[in-house]
């Protein structure tokens, strides 16, 4: 009989979002009538319909796709000319980041691409997290054999975790000991926190120190309301030497289900083999996906890029500004009640600290029974989630509203 990867059989059976389904499901089963008017504030996908930009252009390319004349087979595997040059210009060249056209690798998201990016790092290395965490950084290590066995809180033994408080406003401090691979997001899923010039070039120094690699999540740069917060980690100068940048059009295009994002690999960034040879880990990306991929369909590429035209950047920011103003809502919201809100101001979430001492758990219940708002138990992310939710303003302007609304009768 064939063996299976035992790596996994150490996670944590995907503990969260089933649980939160379970208990909805219950919740609704015992009250019928409460159920009709549940409004879901969980989950972190977006619910306003595509840039009519992005339609048009995936429309136009599939008629092109039709026709003898314009029809296109496998595209390259790192993705077309096309939109890795429009990405870079228009992400990086054109706020002064030097990032060249074919350093851009077009994928079908940054969830996918934090599992692919293992192919290319060794097993050796020691992987370094936020607390909370976005659960994907952690599982797919756990998937690639790169940590122990989980304890009983849900960390896994191997993995450095990097605490996120109120007290260090949810950016952790590099720590004393040595990683070499640390995860970053900014802003943040969970917490909506967003790191400064500073505190990013802290953890660049760390990284340049400790010859570590950042995989910097910027999935939600687009949500960056204050001008001074870098977008991207390669604003910091000496990152092109130590960050890799994973990126998405899930939350800003709205791409969530058609599937589109790139990872920036900068040709300057070194790693080791066991016998001391640097070498770049860019040829090994490229060479990742030659092999393993062709990259992401053609239509699905030409939306992309039509979300860099005039018209396509009206329309994103028109859902991000609809997104952020059901944020500020929320947010207000939630501290009216008298409960301390977090985030929110650059991000599409709001972390709340829960009142009264209550576990995440317990006022998951008592908002779901109380106001019939489902909202993320902060204890799912880790463990210094626990005594925090997380509030999704990915919602309609009436839902959020009425959430705001019924907030106001929750005590
Ligand atoms: C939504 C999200 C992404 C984007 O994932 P896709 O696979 O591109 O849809 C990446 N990172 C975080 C933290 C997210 O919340």
């Amino acid at each position: 009989m064939a063996y299976l990867n035992e790596n996994y059989l150490k996670l944590q059976a995907g503990y969260l979002f089933p649980e939160i389904a379970r208990r909805v499901r219950e919740f609704c089963e015992a009250n019928p009538e409460p159920a009709k008017r549940l409004i879901r504030c969980g989950i972190g996908d977006v619910t306003e319909p595509l840039p009519p930009a992005a339609i048009e252009a995936m429309k136009r390319a599939v008629d092109e796709l039709g026709k003898r004349e314009t029809f296109r087979g496998y595209g390259p595997e790192q993705g077309y000319e096309f939109l890795r040059s429009t990405i870079a210009q228009h992400d990086y060249r054109d706020r002064n980041i030097d990032i060249a056209d074919d350093e851009i690798f077009v994928s079908d998201g940054s969830k996918c691409d934090c599992g692919y990016i293992l192919d290319i790092l060794g097993d050796q290395n020691r992987v370094a997290v936020p607390d909370p965490v976005y659960p994907v950084y952690v599982d797919t290590n756990v998937m690639a054999g790169h940590t122990g066995l989980a304890r009983k809180d849900g960390s896994y033994e191997g993995i450095i975790y990097l605490p996120c408080t109120a007290e260090n406003n949810f950016v952790p401090e590099p720590p004393k000991e040595h990683a070499d691979l640390v995860y970053l997001c900014f802003p943040n899923n969970p917490t909506g926190a967003v790191a400064s010039r500073e505190k990013l070039s802290r953890w660049v120094e760390y990284a340049r120190a400790h010859e570590a690699i950042l995989l910097f999540d910027a999935a939600y740069a687009a949500y960056i309301s204050q001008p001074e917060i870098p977008r991207s980690i390669f604003e910091i100068s000496g990152a092109r030497e130590c960050a890799i940048e994973l990126r998405s059009f899930s939350k800003n295009g709205g791409f969530t289900g058609v599937r589109c994002g790139f990872t920036v690999m900068p040709k300057s960034l070194l790693a080791r083999t066991e016998n001391g040879q640097r070498l770049s880990l860019y040829q090994l990306w490229h060479r990742r996906w030659s092999t393993k991929a062709n990259s992401v369909s053609y239509p699905v590429q030409r939306g992309a890029e039509a979300l860099y035209t005039p018209q396509g950047r009206e329309q994103v920011d028109a859902l991000i500004d609809h997104y952020m103003g059901n944020a500020k809502i929320l947010r207000e919201a939630a501290a009216e009640t008298g409960m301390e809100a977090f985030g929110g101001v650059n991000a599409p979430y709001i972390w709340v600290k829960t009142p009264n001492g209550l576990t995440s758990w317990e006022i998951f219940d008592r908002i779901l029974r109380d106001i019939n708002v489902v909202v993320t138990p902060g204890s799912g992310f880790g463990a210094q989630g626990e005594g925090y939710f997380r509030i999704s303003a990915f919602n309609s302007r009436e839902n959020a509203e009425e959430v705001e609304w019924r907030l106001k009768s929750f005590r």
